[in-house]
């Protein structure tokens, strides 16, 4: 039996095809390499190409004996998706029906999706839990809960079993350096304070200090992909052992500042980072933190590399090896 990982070549995806195989499971990758990185599957067989693609599909479920679905391909930057919902709309969502499709076809009954807290949107209170209130507060979480809610459909429907997870803020890398985080744009808070301990920003803007929150700027919950891989990985033995859908929430439940993640990056790389604040992000909540007791309890999850100095070194780990990220071409110094 194998598994398919769409989105297999991304950031999350690629940890969890890692990990997986050291599980010794069987991984079929499909990635389009519009965002991912073909460098980032190591030892995997891989097909280049849409979840869109029926055609593919077919070519992939005849050629494999495959049991179950990790779906993580998908855009996923929230600033994208508020400029062009039909883009978000068309590839998550229109492409997320042709894979439970081409699924159902070949009865493929079992199926983990990668969800976001993005499907809270502004959290009614903290730690958030997985009943509280969905109101996404951008295209992109709102894809994602459209297809929590698609997939719950399908449960009732055709038995299709799901564990839809709800990463909180995915960061750090493979302990062993191998892989890491690598997006071109890169928005996201560690990598660009690492960009930055690195001399290829000239400083990290910090997106307002005015929030209610202990030190002014944005609490969130960071947790170690590898973390989220072995959760991907406990999610499919569940569904494998018979159990019903469900959704869970992965995060550490401690947040952090963003100045407090900035302290941490200095310390952790021993570099002057600079700082200049500026005005608020749009659509950010203050704070989100998760609680994560349900994935604790069902799944029987563990995560290993909770604390934020161990998330970061092995963020600076990967960074330091790999400064221009997967490509070999020098990058342009960044702005900022
Ligand atoms: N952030 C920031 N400067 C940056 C990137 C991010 O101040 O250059 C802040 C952002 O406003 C948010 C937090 O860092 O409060 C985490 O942002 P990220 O994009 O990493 O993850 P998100 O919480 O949006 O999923």
């Amino acid at each position: 039996m194998a598994i398919l990982v769409t989105g297999g070549a991304g950031y999350i995806g690629s940890h969890t095809v890692l990990y997986l195989t050291q599980q010794n499971e069987k991984v079929i990758v499909l990635d389009s390499l519009q965002t991912g990185h073909k460098e980032a599957i190591l030892e995997t067989s891989f097909y280049k190409g849409s979840i869109a693609d029926g055609s593919i599909l077919d070519e992939i479920f005849s050629n494999h004996t495959i049991d179950a679905v990790i779906h993580f391909a998908a855009d996923s930057l929230v600033g994208e998706s508020m400029k062009d919902p039909l883009l978000y709309y068309e590839n998550n969502v229109m492409g997320t029906f042709t894979l439970i499709k081409k699924m159902m076809e070949f009865d493929i009954k079992k199926i983990v999706f990668s969800s976001s807290a993005a499907v809270y949107g502004n959290p009614e209170k903290v730690p958030i839990d997985e009943e509280d209130s969905t109101n996404p507060t951008n295209p992109y979480g709102e894809t994602k809960l459209v297809i929590e809610n698609f997939l719950k459909w399908c449960d009732t429907s055709y038995g299709l079993k799901t564990i839809s997870l709800r990463y909180f803020n995915a960061a750090g890398a493979d302990p062993e350096g191998r892989i890491g985080e690598d997006h071109t744009p890169e928005s996201h808070l560690i990598p660009i304070v690492l960009q930055a301990a690195l001399g290829k920003r000239e400083k990290v803007v910090i997106f307002g200090d005015d929030y209610n929150t202990h030190d002014g700027t944005c609490v969130r919950d960071f947790v170690h992909v590898l973390d989220l891989a072995s959760a991907h990985y406990l999610a499919l033995m569940r569904l494998r052992n018979g159990h019903p859908s469900s959704i869970l929430n992965l995060g550490n439940g401690t947040g952090f500042s963003v100045n407090q993640v900035v302290e941490a990056c200095r310390k952790i790389t021993g570099k002057n980072i600079f700082t200049e604040v500026m005005s608020r992000r749009p659509g950010d909540p203050a704070r989100l933190i998760a609680n994560s007791e349900k994935a604790i309890k069902e799944l029987g999850w563990k995560p290993v590399y909770s604390t934020l100095e161990t998330i970061v070194e092995h963020a600076w780990n990967w960074h330091r090896l790999f400064p221009n990220g997967f490509s070999p071409v020098k990058k342009n110094k960044i702005k900022h």
